[in-house]
């Protein structure tokens, strides 16, 4: 063994160097616990000490939780998020201004998966074992925001203002002393041989550049972060938007805006859709507008199919059964019931109750049959009764166009889920370059999912990028960076060594074989998505 095992040593936490970098990046760098104030140089190589900067894309819930949760594992680790607007504006409306942080009803985790229209595969994985709903939940709840559940799973703060959620995740990031910089757009990233990022950034019409050692992305469906991953050398699955509601030009329909339905079961069908998706058919709620259809059966059909919707040019048939609880044989005996019950009564003023439908809706289908309005139910045919029965358990409306849903709203696409690692959110193309939340090719029905998915991405890209400390047990895959001391300056190679190994020791040991000799400082080793420090003594 050309090293020994005291030549190493692991490094949990902190780094021993005491940080000295500053640049006009940091320039409202907050401190961190100890108070440390950082003051306005601009940054170049040689201002670089020892201390890495981690750069995030984006101050919204993906970036900040993950720029929260990389300052808690490594305090020393430098953490600038970078915001062209507002931090936490789609906080700021979601959920009606509410904020549904997550969803409370899906403790099981491959039940949690289903609700994501792209992901549902590959998110039953480690994603959200990582960092669930219930994980959520405490964290939000352990940094003193109360939250509640309601009866349709939907979590929000109990105080029902997104501003809770803001001022909480606010105040932490300045707590652990993450540097928020709004205002600021990333608009260029490259990444020379040493896996170093060059970011080139815009403050209104000025330009600076910055270096990063690990870069987030975190940019949500924004053009530029979509951009960003692609000059990184990402592919980018097209964007189309999900969870809208549909354009149904119905005169009679639009006269029943504002009624519900508790239940239906609606299927749609798109003429450029051979195939029978499962998900094209939903169960749930359902809202009528004055310009269509809306409510979660109709969102959640909007999400399954935003994919073939784009493609058929928002055109298709949707087909809903308005009592799916009864067979269209009892819907028929009901009806020839209730007609010789009420014979003497109008059809349109008297229909069973059983149904649990408004009366509005009742004299809609009425009208869809031509029934005049005077007629007695004794005057109603068999044959009439057939065909209602049928009306309410297929009827039929012709999609005419995307509307428009403003409590919720995603885009489906992006960077391709192939392209990550989901226990690390780190590329598989480009090493240190991590990504989380909507600017992943990842999106969920409404219910609090498409949060939630920013919080599990964030907080393990945020886990995983720091070399922060972790206990080892059992086998698990390593991977080793290296810097070489060479003519002064540090050259980095990336991603030597995947090894499972069940002890620090033999780690230390087998790190030391392959990579020995004076001139290597051997650090970040990948620990099942947790990095540790391992350096040489020398
Ligand atoms: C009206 C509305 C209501 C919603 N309500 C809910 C809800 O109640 N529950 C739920 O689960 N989901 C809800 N969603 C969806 C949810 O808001 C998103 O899925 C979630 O915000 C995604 O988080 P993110 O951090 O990935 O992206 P975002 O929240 O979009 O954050 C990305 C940030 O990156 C910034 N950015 C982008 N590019 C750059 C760049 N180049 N340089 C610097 N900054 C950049 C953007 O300005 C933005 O602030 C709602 C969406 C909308 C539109």
């Amino acid at each position: 063994m050309s090293f020994s095992l005291a030549r190493f040593f692991l490094q949990i936490g902190n780094s021993s160097k005491a940080a000295n970098i500053s640049s006009s990046n940091y320039g409202y760098l907050l401190s961190t616990p100890n108070t440390r104030k950082f003051t306005a140089i601009p940054t170049t190589r040689a201002h670089k000490s020892i201390e890495e900067l981690l750069v995030v894309v984006g101050g919204g819930a993906a970036g900040v939780y993950g720029a929260i949760r990389a300052k808690t594992v490594a305090p020393n680790l430098n953490v600038v998020v970078m915001e062209k607007g507002k931090p936490l504006s789609k906080v700021k409306v979601s959920g009606g201004g509410r904020c549904n942080v997550t969803n409370g009803h899906c403790s099981d985790h491959m039940i949690l998966a289903e609700h994501y229209p792209r992901g549902h595969r590959e998110l039953k994985g480690s994603f959200f074992n990582t960092h669930g709903p219930v994980d959520t939940m405490s964290w939000f709840s352990d940094h003193g925001v109360a939250l509640k559940i309601e009866d349709d799973g939907r979590v929000f703060p109990t105080s029902n203002s997104s501003s809770s959620i803001i001022d909480c995740l606010l105040t932490e990031a300045k707590h652990k002393g993450v540097s928020l910089q709004t205002g600021k757009v990333v608009i260029n990233a490259s990444v020379d041989a040493g896996g170093k990022f060059h970011l080139k950034i815009e403050k209104r019409t000025v330009f600076e550049s910055v270096e990063a050692d690990y870069l987030l992305i975190a940019s949500g469906s924004s053009r530029q972060g979509y951009s960003l991953a692609t000059q990184l050398g990402h592919s980018i699955v097209d964007p189309v938007p999900s969870l809208f509601t549909f354009k149904i030009e119905d005169s009679l329909l639009a006269e029943l805006s504002g009624v519900t339905f508790p239940k239906v079961e609606a299927k749609l069908k798109l003429e450029n859709v051979q195939r029978n998706i499962p998900y094209l058919k939903q169960v749930g709620p359902m809202l009528v507008t004055h310009w269509g259809l809306s409510g979660p059966v109709i969102l959640r059909l909007s999400a399954w199919g935003a994919r073939d919707l784009f493609t058929s040019g928002y055109k298709g048939m949707l087909i809903v059964d308005f009592i799916p609880d009864l067979h269209i044989e009892d819907i028929k005996s009901i009806l020839s019931q209730h007609k010789n019950k009420f014979a003497k009564q109008k059809a349109v003023n008297s229909f069973p109750s059983e149904f649990g439908l408004a009366k509005r809706f009742w004299k809609y289908i009425l009208d869809r049959e031509s029934l005049i309005g005077d007629t007695l139910w004794a005057s109603i045919s068999n044959n009439f009764i057939i065909s209602i029965a049928d009306l309410l358990k297929h009827c039929t409306f012709s999609i005419k166009g995307k509307g428009q849903f403003k409590d919720e709203f995603v885009t489906a696409g992006g960077v391709p889920l192939s392209e990550i690692y989901l226990n690390t959110m780190e590329s598989k193309i480009c090493p240190r370059l991590f990504f989380a939340g909507e600017v992943l090719n990842v999106d969920g029905v409404t219910g609090g999912f498409n949060f939630q998915n920013a919080w599990s991405g964030g907080y393990i890209a945020g886990t995983s990028i720091v070399p922060g400390a972790i206990t080892l047990s059992g086998p698990r895959p390593f991977k080793v960076y290296t810097r070489r001391r060479n003519e002064g300056r540090d050259k980095e190679c990336t991603t030597l060594l995947q090894i499972d190994k069940e002890s620090t020791t033999q780690l230390e040991m087998d790190v030391g074989e392959k990579y020995g000799g004076r001139n290597t400082w051997l650090k970040a080793v990948t620990v099942m998505g947790a990095k540790q420090n391992i350096r040489d003594e020398e």
